[in-house]
């Protein structure tokens, strides 16, 4: 293990930002994480890809510790299902595209999502129609506290829309070191109902589909739709879709009849953030090093140079201009550091 003193996060994390830490580690083993928790005494944090992380300041006097816990097993293999153990160093897409190559089903719709495994269950992670929760049967996480191992089912994460026990009562507290999926072996179940895919299926007359066309063309709608942070730094989605009550939405209807809503399992509709900010006036608009995409409205992104605190400044503003617009109040979905 290699400690690096100073250490530049501008490549660690996918808005580009130019911050520093005073210690960086990467750690390969649970053994890692046990040494180097055992004798640190900074504030920690724990990073992933760094890919839905905002940093506001410019120096961070922390131990800043990256998962890099790799290896991909099947440990059970049965009519019901395949259950794969994965380390939570994994680059969650190299995941995605293993399972596609061993034919196992389940998580094609959330193709290229950025960021590592051990970070997907922090807000259930989600894509055309699917979550991870839908697939998920239990992880393992170090107690940062007393460095015991403790294992969560699916209901002790207490997942919900971009959301776990992780991002609420237990946040910071454990790292998560692998994670176990329930796959199918029997890939002809596939979802093809959200978005674009089915449009995808027509135009290159594909009949009978496959897991691996399903991740193809949700690959090639996303590189369409958002914008790659290498090019220009963002972090997907910066707001979460807001859910209001059903009699919000249909006044909200009645004035504005575009308004773009699913309802959901409750007695809520979840609203579409990006058709909100778009409604604004924000869509394309540019503030100093940082704006809003031009083709994406939900997406904040990094022109160069920009600073944490230039963008939260943009997207508080954007926050107040929906709530004056529409009575809704829109929740940050990155995590700001
Ligand atoms: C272009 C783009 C598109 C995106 N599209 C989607 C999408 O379609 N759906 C979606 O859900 N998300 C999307 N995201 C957001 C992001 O990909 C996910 O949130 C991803 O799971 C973050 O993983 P990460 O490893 O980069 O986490 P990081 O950004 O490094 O960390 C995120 C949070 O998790 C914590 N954390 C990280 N690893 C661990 C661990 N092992 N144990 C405990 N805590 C940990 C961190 O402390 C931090 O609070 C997108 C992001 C980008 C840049």
């Amino acid at each position: 293990m290699q400690f690096h003193k100073n250490f530049n996060l501008k490549n660690y994390n996918t808005f580009g930002i130019e911050a520093h830490c005073s210690t960086f580690v990467e750690v390969q083993s649970i053994e890692d994480v046990c040494q180097v928790l055992s004798q640190n005494t900074l504030p920690l944090f724990l990073l992933g890809g760094g890919s839905n992380v905002l940093f506001l300041n410019e120096f961070y006097d922390m131990l800043f510790l990256k998962n890099g816990i790799k290896g991909i097993e099947i440990i059970q293999d049965t009519e019901g299902g395949t259950i794969v153990e994965i380390g939570g160093g994994v680059v969650w897409h190299e995941f995605v595209l293993w399972a596609i190559e061993n034919n196992l089903g389940g998580v094609e719709n959330m193709s290229l999502i950025p960021g590592t495994v051990g970070a997907a269950p922090i807000q259930n992670i989600g894509a055309y129609g699917v979550e991870l929760k839908d697939v998920f049967e239990k992880l393992d996480a170090i107690n940062l506290q007393t460095l015991d191992i403790q294992t969560f089912t699916k209901e002790d994460c207490q997942f919900g829309y971009r959301d776990s026990v992780f991002k609420n009562e237990l946040k910071g507290q454990f790292l998560i070191t692998k994670v176990y999926l329930r796959l199918r072996k029997n890939s002809s179940k596939l979802n093809t109902s959200y978005g674009d895919i089915l449009k995808v299926f027509i135009e290159k007359k594909i009949e009978q589909p496959t897991i691996r066309d399903v991740s193809n063309a949700v690959i090639a709608i996303r590189q369409s739709k958002l914008p790659d942070p290498l090019v220009i730094g963002n972090a997907g989605s910066f707001f979460k879709n807001p859910t209001i009550p059903k009699a919000q939405f249909e006044v909200l209807k009645e004035k504005h009849p575009n308004i773009i809503g699913y309802p959901n399992n409750t007695d809520g509709v979840k609203v579409a953030a990006g058709w909100l900010i778009e409604q604004c006036g924000w869509k394309g608009k540019k503030q100093g090093h940082v704006g809003v995409h031009e083709r994406q409205a939900l997406v904040l992104v990094n022109y160069g140079g920009g600073k944490g605190l230039e963008i939260k400044a943009l997207a508080q503003k954007i926050q107040t201009s929906v709530l004056e617009k529409f009575g809704i109040e829109l929740t940050p979905e990155v995590n700001f550091v």
